[in-house]
Order: C-alpha cells, then structure tokens, then sequence
C-alpha cells in the first residue's frame, strides 16, 4: 500500500508542476464537471446514506448535497477575483516599489473525512481545493463504505487520478497517508485524531486545517423567546440523530424558565418524531455498535425526562431529554455525538462563563436572547468556533462565514472564500524599481539612521 500511495503522490506533484491545475478556467471547468457529477450521482448518494446511516431523502439533500451546490456556484462565480494578484500599499521606505500578494496553490493536497457527513466533509474541502488550483487525494471514512464506495466510482469518472483521487481504507490507511510529504492536509475529525494528525503534519511541516469537535452549549437566557428556542434546538439536535459536531450537545438554562422549557422541547420532539421515534422510516441510525453502547451507558435513567429508549441491535436510539443534570455527570465528561439532550441549570450569567470556561474551546455556542447586553455578556466573554444568536447550526450552511474550530475544537476555516484562502498560500512580492536606487539604507550615518526612524516611527 505505502509504494501505490507514494507513487499516487508523486504522479499528483507531477501534474501539479505541469501548470496545468492553475489556470482559472481549467479550476472553473473542473467545479462545472464536479457539479454535473454530483447531479448524476444524487440517487446514489442518497441511497448510500439511506444504507451507511438510514438517512432519509430530504435530510440527506439538505445536510449533504444541498450545500454543496450552493459552495459550487459561489466559487465559480467568484474565484477569477480571488485569485487575482491583490495590490497592496508600499511603505515609503520602500519607494519605487510596488507590492502584491499573488494566490498560490499549495501542491497537493490530502484531505481525510469523518462518518457523519460522509459525502458533504469529503467534498466541501475539495471544492476549496480545486478552486485554489490544487491537486487532491481523498480519505473517505471506513465507516460508511457504501458512501465511501460512491465517492470512489465518482471522482474516479470525473477526473484522472492524477488530478483528484479517493484513497479508500481504515485508519492504518490514513497514518501510511499522513506518512507522505504532501502540501497541505485537510482533516475533519475527532480532536483526538486531530492531534494524531497535527503531529504526523510536523514531520514535514505540513500546515493543516484541523476541523474537529466539542462540547457546543445552546444558552437560554431568561428574556428568550422560548418556543422559538425550543423548536431551533430539536431540529439541530436530533439531525442526524445528534450525530452533527455542532449539535447544541447541552442546554444550559435559566432556572426559572426550566419547567416550561422542558415542556416545549418534549412537545417540538413528539410533533416531528412521534411517540415511536424508533419506528420512524428515516431516523438515522448510530453509526456503529461501540457508538451505540457509549450512548446507553451515558442515558441516567432516572435523569430522563422524555425518550430513553433504544434498539440496541438495530442501532437506534430515541430523541432523549435529561434533565436535573449536574457538570460531574457522564454524560456531561465527553462530546455526545448522539441524541441525547441534558439540560443544566444557572441562577446567574456568571455561572454559564464558568461553566463553559472550564472546557475545551467549543465548535459551536447557540445563544437564545432578546437582550442585546446578554448578547454581548456572552460573545465578549467566551471563546468558541462560531454560532448563532437565536438559531442553531445554520451559520455553517451560509457561504458567507468562516466554519471552523479554535482551541481544542480545531485551528483554520472554510467555506465560501475562506475555501479558496485555506488552500492557498499568499506570496508576497515587494517589485522595486531599477530606474533608481534610495542609498539610505546602505549609508550608516547618523542623519540616514534619523531619517529612518522618522520614517517608521
Ligand atoms: P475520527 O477522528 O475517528 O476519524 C476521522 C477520519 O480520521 C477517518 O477518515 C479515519 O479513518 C481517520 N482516522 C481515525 N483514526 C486515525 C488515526 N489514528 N490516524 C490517522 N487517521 C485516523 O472521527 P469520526 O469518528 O469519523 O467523526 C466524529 C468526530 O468528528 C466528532 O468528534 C465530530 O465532532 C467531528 N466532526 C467535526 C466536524 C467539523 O466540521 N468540525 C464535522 C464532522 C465531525
């Protein structure tokens, strides 16, 4: 396996090198083809995602395919600008000169996907890859082999392989692809993962984009319109049957306004998952056993206000709702990634900031207010990827917003522009003059030395 993964990244450098992955149109063309391809691969997309994790068709348009559609148009529409030389302004120590940052590919690229999204976290980055002009091996996740299959047969009738190609394989896989000296690598995954690949991409000082995970509060203030909330969070909790990395993974609440809350959520839960979530045609499935068994084991029965119930066997686990939960609860040590929703009380705002203080950084925060100085109480005060005021999950289905981690919850971002950003390195080049030359900087006397710090100062 480790020569045909090195020869692959050999035949990728060289076709990088030919120029060829550059020029704008032939990185529009290929955005064109990706497009068509997903068009006429949507039944067996959907289909995949049906087998891999009992995903129904519209919740699979909507997270998967959706969204890719929308990143296609705006890079094609916008990346002639992007990648235009950008003039920037030149210092008078530098006169006669001019400056420009030019867009460079990186070279090759290696980005490896995780399970949940499992066509959408493949080829999103792709997208800011190929726009950027690079050249891209693909990791799909070994959990979803038949998506993994999909994404092989399409990339593969799309482009030759020494362009675009899916490496399909399991996590020793991944560390013989780690192994290589490629130029960039995109990793969507467990943060513990994610360090594992920080310190593969050392070995070659490799820069990496670490998309990862974490604990994400939704916050209700006392002042929120608690219906709204209620109804916002169900939706983006039990997608995917909580399976997303920016679930609201816990509640934290204002105590008085706990009970109707509850109220509320069990109310929006029953309404779109009935009272037999576990019989539901499209209810997605946990993705494996050792997932389904985590789960369980975090569900304190006694703490349960609504769901609980599983099919062990058939990988489904009901929409949960626990409540009275404290911050030393299983429950509360470790990303969910399922659906389970514990709620935690506060008495005083000071309380949420050390709450979610005390935790690694996490990838999202929802917070539900009218009042702007809660607003901003909580977004000057707590560090996290991104989020929504009043919403959740939405801010990354919008091209228009940088989608990433800091911390523990990942490092750089994508999406829209920040795609092509990520997958380019700016060059920077100062252009001087020949026509003259200023002495002042090779003149060492006290007047040049005055002047200079006149200059800068
Ligand atoms: P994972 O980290 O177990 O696996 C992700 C990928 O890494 C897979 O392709 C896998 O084969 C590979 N891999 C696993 N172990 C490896 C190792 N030791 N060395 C090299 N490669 C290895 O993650 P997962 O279980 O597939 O996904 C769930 C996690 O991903 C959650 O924590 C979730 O929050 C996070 N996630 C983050 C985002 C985001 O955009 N920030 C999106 C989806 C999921």
């Amino acid at each position: 396996m480790k020569d045909a993964i090195s020869s692959l990244v050999q035949k990728q450098r060289n076709y990088f090198y030919s120029g060829e992955t550059k020029s704008i149109s032939f990185r529009k063309n290929q955005l064109t083809a990706l497009k068509e391809a997903i068009r006429n691969y949507e039944s067996d997309i959907l289909e995949a995602l049906k087998k891999d994790l009992n995903k129904g068709e519209y919740e699979g348009f909507l997270t998967e395919i959706g969204f890719l559609y929308s990143e296609l148009k705006d890079m094609i529409k916008n990346v002639d600008y992007w990648a235009t030389p950008k003039k920037e302004k030149t210092p008078i120590s530098s006169f006669g000169g001019k400056s420009f940052v030019y867009k460079e590919p990186y070279g090759v690229t290696l980005i490896i996907a995780p399970w949940n999204y499992p066509f959408q976290l493949a080829i999103a980055p792709l997208i800011g890859a190929i726009g950027a002009g690079n050249t891209a091996i693909i990791k799909p996740s070994e959990l979803t082999p038949n998506t993994s299959v999909v994404i092989r047969e399409l990339i593969a009738t799309t482009f030759p392989e020494k362009y675009i190609a899916v490496v399909e394989g399991d996590v020793e896989t991944s560390k013989v692809l780690l192994d290589e000296d490629v130029d960039y690598i995109f990793f969507t995954g467990s943060t513990e993962v994610g360090k594992k690949v920080m310190e593969a991409a050392s070995k070659h000082l490799t820069p990496v984009t670490l998309e990862l995970g974490g604990k994400s509060p939704a916050i209700i203030m006392d002042d929120a319109n608690l219906k709204l909330a209620a109804k916002r969070i169900v939706w983006g909790k039990f997608l995917n049957a909580g399976q997303t990395c920016v679930a609201p993974d816990y509640i934290l609440i204002h105590e008085k306004k706990r009970r109707k809350f509850l109220k509320l959520l069990t109310y929006y839960t029953k309404k779109w998952f009935g009272n037999e979530a576990l019989k539901k045609r499209d209810y997605p499935k946990i993705i494996n056993e050792k997932h389904v068994e985590r789960l369980i084991n975090l569900i304190d029965e006694e703490k349960v206000f609504y769901g609980g119930g599983f099919a062990q066997e058939q990988r489904f686990i009901e929409p949960t709702i626990m409540m009275d939960v404290t911050m030393d609860d299983p429950v509360m040590a470790e990303e969910i990634f399922g659906p389970i929703l514990p709620i935690v009380t506060f008495e005083h705002p000071f309380e949420i900031v050390d709450i979610v203080r005390k935790r690694p950084n996490p990838l999202a925060l929802y917070l539900f207010t009218e009042s702007k100085d809660h607003e901003q109480f909580i977004l000057s005060n707590l560090s996290f990827g991104g989020g929504c005021v009043n919403d959740t999950v939405m801010h990354l289905s919008t091209p228009y917003l940088p989608f990433g981690g800091v911390g523990a919850s990942g490092m750089g971002s994508y999406h829209g522009k920040n795609s092509f950003d990520t997958f380019t390195h700016e060059k920077s080049i100062l252009k001087q003059t020949t026509s003259f030359d200023l002495p002042i900087r090779y003149s060492q006397t006290k007047t040049s030395l005055s002047t200079l710090r006149k200059m800068w100062e």
